[in-house]
């Protein structure tokens, strides 16, 4: 099941979220920003030991004071005009952070619009790659995880909505 909701990611009563991260995984602005401040210092501690991640993969930690009891941290790519691999990378972090919540034994996971904000990333073209990611993955494993888009704006929301009809 996948569905999309306006809200603040950091609020959400869901197994895991995803946090579009840098590849430090040392926090950083927008919902990464948003997502350190509300778990508490102890997610940069468990960030820390990391070592990083690499654009289109993805690391979990436990979410502390977020009401979601993990955290899937993956660093979107930056854009660049479309032409750097950007689709394959941006697919990877939908696709390896299903991987890793259903690893855990998530039900629930959601996702912000990884790469939109500070990264550039076209909403559009984006979010036609997130829900074919994700319908991909829920039809190829069979796994019954439920997906929410977590939109920041109401045109995001708008741009989710009429890709899943
Ligand atoms: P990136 O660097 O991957 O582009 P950003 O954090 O700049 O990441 O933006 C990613 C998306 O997250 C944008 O659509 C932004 O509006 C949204 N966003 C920012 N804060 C939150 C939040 N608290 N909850 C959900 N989405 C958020």
């Amino acid at each position: 099941m996948m569905k999309a909701i306006r809200g603040d990611i950091t609020k959400l009563e869901v197994d895991a979220i995803v946090n579009a991260a840098n590849t430090s995984l040392l926090g950083g602005g927008g919902v990464d920003g948003a997502i350190h401040r509300a778990a508490g210092p102890e997610l940069l501690q468990e960030c820390r030991m990391l070592n990083g991640c690499k654009t289109g993969e993805a690391k979990v930690t436990r979410g502390y004071r977020l009401p979601a009891k993990w955290v899937v941290h993956t660093p979107g790519p930056v854009w660049n005009g479309g032409t750097k691999g950007e689709a394959e990378k941006l697919a990877g972090c939908y696709r390896n952070s299903l991987k890793l919540a259903a690893e855990k034994g998530a039900k629930s996971i959601a996702f912000p619009g990884i790469s939109t904000g500070i990264y550039g990333y076209p909403v559009e073209e984006a979010a036609g790659i997130a829900v074919g990611t994700c319908r991909h993955f829920l039809e190829e494993t069979g796994n019954g995880i439920e997906v929410v888009f977590c939109c920041f704006s109401a045109r995001d929301l708008g741009v989710y909505r009429r890709l899943l009809g």
